[in-house]
């Protein structure tokens, strides 16, 4: 059943202290729309609860993308397509370019944004995995001031989130990395194309004279949130590239996680494909050093 169109407002803000100024004169009743290739889709089915909408897409402070000596930062309006085009993040966080490559197709990567993917908070969205091994960082902005947080403290449970309901997201800061960093990124779904993933694999890890000194994995699709995975990585961190420590990973990886069961895939085929990945993850980073 489609919505019934006249229901809902959408208003459009001039600036960003006006879109703060309305988000705080009534919290939770305005909810910030971006590039709405989330929202439209629940008004096209009639899910879509919510009925006054704040137009956020024509704020320039929440777009572009800045480099300084230890981050990068994109405004949270920062669409796919500007994420793949971008020559400093192809360089050196190549696993969210891969993650925007993958996500919808052309007309979704024009449209849709990363704050948007973010605040969504799907467990099923592809670039949480990427900016979780990037360590990401991210700042809700209000007529309260500005707070920047850690991504991996973000997403408290399915759909539930520390942002507050007269805050918004205002930009993503990539903190910059080792030029010598390895990079791994699978989705895996029913096609390779416009699919939701079964399992999202997103790592990052450094070879420093034969020992990994740095690692970082996280999934997606397997949980009710995002996940980072301390846990393994802490089971490889300070070993060596060899068939042992793929054995020990894979162990530890099958004890920290507890995938789930839904519409897309099962827990068993999620476990197996989330250890395969990290097995596939440590052999490349070997044949990488060879
Ligand atoms: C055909 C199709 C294919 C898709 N494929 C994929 C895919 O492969 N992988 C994937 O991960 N996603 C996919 N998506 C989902 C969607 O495109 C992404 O999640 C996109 O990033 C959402 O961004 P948006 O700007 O369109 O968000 P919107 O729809 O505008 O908003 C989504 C939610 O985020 C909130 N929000 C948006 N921006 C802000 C902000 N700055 N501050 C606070 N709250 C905010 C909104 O209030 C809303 O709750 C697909 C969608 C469609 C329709």
């Amino acid at each position: 059943m489609r919505a019934y169109i006249p229901n809902y407002q959408l208003i459009t803000s001039r600036s960003l202290s006006d879109a703060l100024s309305l988000l705080a004169s009534e919290p939770g009743v305005w909810q910030p729309f971006a590039g709405g290739t989330d929202l439209m889709v629940l008004l096209e089915a009639g899910k879509l609860p919510h009925k006054n909408y704040l137009n956020i897409w024509n704020l320039a402070e929440l777009r572009g993308i800045t480099a300084s000596t230890d981050h990068l930062t994109l405004g949270a309006l920062t669409t796919y397509t500007e994420v793949q085009s971008d020559p400093t993040l192809r360089a050196e966080f190549p696993m969210l370019c891969q993650a925007a490559s993958e996500t919808g197709g052309l007309a979704i990567q024009n449209r849709g944004t990363i704050g948007g993917n973010i605040a969504n908070a799907s467990p099923a969205a592809d670039s949480p995995p990427a900016l979780l091994a990037y360590n990401a960082e991210l700042e809700l902005l209000s007529v309260r001031g500005s707070r920047w947080v850690p991504y991996q403290s973000f997403h408290t449970g399915y759909k539930e989130m520390i942002m507050q309901p007269d805050e918004l997201l205002a930009r993503v800061r990539l903190p910059r990395l080792w030029p010598d960093l390895h990079h791994y990124y699978r989705k895996v779904g029913t096609r390779k194309a416009q699919a939701i993933s079964k399992v999202c694999f997103a790592a990052t890890a450094r070879v420093n004279e034969g020992v990994i000194d740095l690692v970082r994995i996280a999934l997606g699709s397997i949980a009710p949130v995002p996940l980072r995975c301390p846990r393994t990585e802490a089971v490889i961190r300070g070993e060596t590239l060899g068939q042992g420590t793929i054995e020990k990973a894979r162990f530890e990886l099958a004890r920290e996680i507890a995938p789930i069961d839904d519409v897309r895939s099962t827990k068993s085929y999620r476990l197996r494909v989330s250890l395969n990945l990290l097995e596939d993850f440590l052999l490349r980073l070997a044949a990488s050093r060879a």
